[in-house]
């Protein structure tokens, strides 16, 4: 490929991408799997590490997610949201883990978690009082959502010690709550949500509360934005210091010693998935130690210390089967 094919192919590849971002993080109405997003996305960032002098400070690449709607108040989030980077097979985790053992040695550990696919929030409390959450947004700026994050029932408004806190977490609507909202929109002649992330997304930025309260979200938090005063050293610990503030946390983690430990656990889960009465979409796995991670840093977009496997797409799996079954 030559420069100015590069460039074309491009070009159409960052039309597509912000065509299909804004149609899913904006309308909150995808038109496109998330498997054909994550390929264009892929196939970009290639493209653009071949050819650098292309790339631009405005292509989808150099962005964390959303965009920041109209309507709310806007936060400026004192410590970014950033995104993850992805693994699609297990060599991708394992270049991960050769990156990691380069930098940090081998005296490491990971802690693998479920990759809740809901909408990822910040929430702030002042000596134990909640005072506001607002959406991820573009990572630097997002919305504030308080009130309707405040009918989410399993989200403490006071927590078990009065401190002052910013943690993170995944809001969600559970598969059930779906189906009878997606079940009711279609009595009333509205279009359905395509999937419970759009949904719980579409339901975190109603101007109403008591619409966001009729849609039974809930929410697990797997992080903290700034460890203040707490004496927390690793991941893990800070996952058990949430709990003990009263924070729902994600119970299906695991800390694994090596890469063989973590793609047991994904590949455990690639069957377990259906069963759970969420949506997942795929396993986030994070270096544990505090310092480790520090020593790691980020880049622009992502922490260099975690990565996001992404299961493959479930529409792509059952064609795979289908053509298997087929010859
Ligand atoms: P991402 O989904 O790749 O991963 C980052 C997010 O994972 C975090 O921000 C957080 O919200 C979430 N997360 C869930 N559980 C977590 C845990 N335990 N620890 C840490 N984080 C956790 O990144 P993104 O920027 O939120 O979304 C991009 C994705 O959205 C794309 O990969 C694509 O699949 C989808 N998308 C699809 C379309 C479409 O048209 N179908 C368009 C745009 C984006």
């Amino acid at each position: 490929m030559n420069l100015q094919t590069a460039e074309q192919k491009i070009n159409e590849i960052r039309t597509l991408l912000n065509q299909y971002g804004y149609e899913y993080y904006v309308l909150d109405k995808p038109s496109v799997p998330d498997s054909e997003y994550d390929r264009l996305m892929q196939e970009l960032l290639e493209l653009e590490e071949k050819y650098p002098e292309l790339k631009t400070a405005d292509s989808p690449s150099q962005r964390v997610g959303g965009a920041v709607l109209e309507g709310f108040e806007k936060v400026e989030h004192r410590i970014p949201l950033l995104s993850l980077g992805n693994a699609f097979n297990e060599q991708d985790l394992r270049d991960f883990d050769r990156r990691i053992r380069q930098a940090t040695g081998d005296d490491f550990s990971y802690v693998c978690e479920l990759k809740i696919d809901g909408l990822a929030v910040s929430l702030r409390y002042e000596n134990g009082l909640f005072i506001q959450g607002a959406t991820r947004g573009d990572g630097t700026i997002g919305e504030d959502i308080t009130a309707n994050l405040k009918t989410i029932k399993s989200m403490p408004l006071r927590l078990n010690e009065n401190v002052s806190i910013e943690v993170r977490g995944e809001a969600y609507m559970p598969k059930r709550s779906f189906e009878k909202l997606n079940l009711i929109r279609e009595q009333q002649g509205e279009e359905p949500f395509a999937n419970p992330r759009n949904a719980a997304a579409g339901s975190l930025r109603q101007l109403d509360p008591k619409m966001a309260a009729s849609r039974n979200l809930d929410i697990f938090l797997y992080g903290i934005g700034d460890t203040g005063t707490s004496d927390v050293v690793s991941h893990s610990e800070g996952l058990d210091y949430l709990d003990r503030l009263g924070f729902k946390t994600n119970k299906e983690r695991r800390k694994c010693a090596t890469i063989d430990g973590v793609i047991d656990f994904v590949n455990g889960w690639v069957e377990k998935r259906p069963h759970l009465p969420y949506e997942i979409d795929g396993i986030v796995i994070k270096v544990d130690s505090l310092e480790q991670q520090k020593m790691l840093g980020t880049t622009a977009k992502s922490p260099r210390w975690a990565i996001a496997y992404k299961f493959p797409a479930e529409e792509v799996v059952t064609t795979l089967l289908e053509i298997e079954l087929s010859v």
